[in-house]
């Protein structure tokens, strides 16, 4: 099987698809993030394009440099300081350092704990000296502190390949109580530390049952936490397991749902991370869990969460047509745009897709979600039911409005323009190429919904072959909002 996903709506994008090989017999070389990516440029006129080798997990040339055409004939010397390259960029201390480190640290006595900020690791007392000149945190950390490392580790907010953005109480709240209520005891966070935290807090108040969760993250911070059950290092765009088959082995025996113990995985990979890899690496922790479950239909799949920006509907659903929309907005405390401020709610674009049925799945009145008993869901306060779609449309949250001649329904802000056929903001570009589809120039759609997503694009679209944008970061969509959200104040 071949998947292709055009990454042509970034900023040096152009032209660059990603090939997933299922069963092919080439071993993709190895960066330090693992199993690297098969990318393919395709130029304007050309069949098919050139492909190459890239990191799957860093977007930046300056967190991962590693670049390798697919036909090319590398050393023995190169292949030699690429290895030792990938060991060098090795965290400090194996996992197994890493809990034998932790259990010491809890037999201090409070004065004697202290956490290196700039290095964002708990110190033992040996470790002082080389840490000196360093910012240390020694107030107070207390066990409490201790099972709460979302609030200790400083969030990757810089660094382009992973920017963290953590959950706000109230989401991760929801989540849990939904997870719960639907009868999960066995919860695989993919990029969910906190989530994982909020679990693990929970069994130890003891207040509702017991809940197992293994968390599956790229930062391997974590392991200073965690014990070897309970965290794999792991990167989502390769379904790599840094902690080798030991690792995969933890995983394997968490699908397994013994005694009853039903599992499900939620994920919240970085904003703009390639559509395609993710699901694949979805895929493959799907296919592993029916195989461990004896004699289920061949066509099950594992009940999944996965959080996304609403407007990667399309895409998502292209890869898992189970999956649907939810409309619940999910909010994040360190980020400006998607929180939930003092002044009300500033709408988040954060969405559930998942694969379990939406109708059980109560959203909470408090906060204005209804049921639709035609469309079997909960939905936005905003989200009026249309007759004429025959659904509950809005994908923003807010109340839409059904156009006759697009038949159907349109975001409140936008008109029927007769020039254009379609509806628009009424200050948009008219009967203009480039408000169309980047790859075709029809007006009818986006490059998204391009039918013809494999043709060249029109001529001076194409820019720099270097890198494949296939993980642009939360950041960036936080500028893009930034953007949208100015022209919303204009048009609206
Ligand atoms: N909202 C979540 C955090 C989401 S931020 C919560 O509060 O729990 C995205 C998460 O994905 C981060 O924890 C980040 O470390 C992780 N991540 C980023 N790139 C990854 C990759 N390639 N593989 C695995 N995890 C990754
Ligand atoms: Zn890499
Ligand atoms: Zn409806
Ligand atoms: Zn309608
Ligand atoms: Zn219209």
């Amino acid at each position: 099987m071949k998947m292709n996903e055009r990454r042509n709506d970034s900023e040096d994008g152009f032209g660059i698809d990603i090939v997933i090989h299922q069963g092919s017999d080439k071993i993709a070389p190895s960066c330090p993030h693992g199993p690297t990516l098969l990318f393919e440029k395709v130029n304007k006129g050309e069949e098919s394009g050139r492909r190459f080798y890239a990191c799957s997990a860093c977007r930046d040339r300056k967190d991962c440099n590693f670049f390798q055409w697919e036909d090319e004939k590398v050393s023995e010397a190169r292949l030699q300081a690429r290895e030792e390259d990938n060991h060098s960029k090795r965290p400090p201390f194996t996992h197994v350092e890493y809990t034998s480190r932790f259990r010491e640290f809890v037999t201090l006595p409070l004065d004697q704990r202290r956490f290196c900020v700039d290095c964002q690791v708990l110190l033992l007392p040996t470790d002082w000296k080389e840490h000196s000149n360093h910012e240390t945190l020694s107030d107070e950390i207390t066990v409490a502190r201790l099972r709460r490392p979302s609030l200790l580790l400083c969030p990757l907010e810089n660094k382009k390949s992973n920017a963290q953005y953590l959950f706000a109480d109230r989401s991760c709240h929801f989540l849990l109580d939904m997870l719960s209520r639907l009868g999960f005891r066995k919860v695989l966070c993919v990029g969910t530390p906190r989530l994982h935290e909020l679990i693990k807090l929970r069994n130890v108040e003891g207040t509702s049952e017991t809940t197992r969760s293994l968390l599956l993250d790229i930062d391997f911070r974590y392991s200073q936490f965690y014990g070897q059950d309970e965290f794999c290092h792991y990167n989502m765009f390769n379904h790599h397991f840094f902690g080798g088959k030991e690792a995969a082995g933890v995983f394997l025996d968490f699908l397994r749902e013994e005694e009853g113990s039903k599992v499900v995985m939620v994920t919240d990979p970085p904003f703009g991370g390639l559509v395609k890899p993710l699901a694949h690496s979805f895929r493959q922790m799907s296919d592993a869990w029916r195989g461990l479950q004896g004699a289920v239909n061949s066509q099950a799949e594992m009940p999944m969460v996965w959080i996304f920006p609403y407007f990667f509907e399309p895409r998502i659903v292209e890869c898992f047509s189970s999956f649907t929309m939810l409309d619940y907005q999910v909010d994040y405390d360190n980020h400006a745009l998607y929180k939930h401020g003092k002044t009300g709610r500033k709408q988040s674009p954060v969405r559930l897709f998942t694969n379990l049925p939406a109708r059980d799945i109560v959203l909470p009145e408090e906060e204005g979600y209804r049921f639709c008993a035609i469309c079997e869901r909960y939905v936005s306060a905003g989200n009026k039911h249309c007759p004429e779609c025959n659904a509950c449309p809005s994908k923003d949250g807010r109340e839409w409005t059904h156009c006759e001649d697009c038949r159907k329904c349109v975001k409140p802000s936008w008109q029927h323009c007769t020039s254009c056929g379609r509806c628009a903001l009424p200050d948009h570009p008219c009967r203009q190429g480039q408000t169309g589809c980047f790859n075709c120039g029809s007006l009818q759609h986006k490059h998204r919904a391009c039918p013809d997503k494999l043709r060249p694009q029109p001529k001076g679209k194409s820019r720099g072959p270097s890198r494949p944008a296939h993980t642009a970061t939360r950041r960036s969509a936080k500028k893009k909002s930034k953007k949208a959200q100015k022209k919303k104040r204009k048009v609206t």
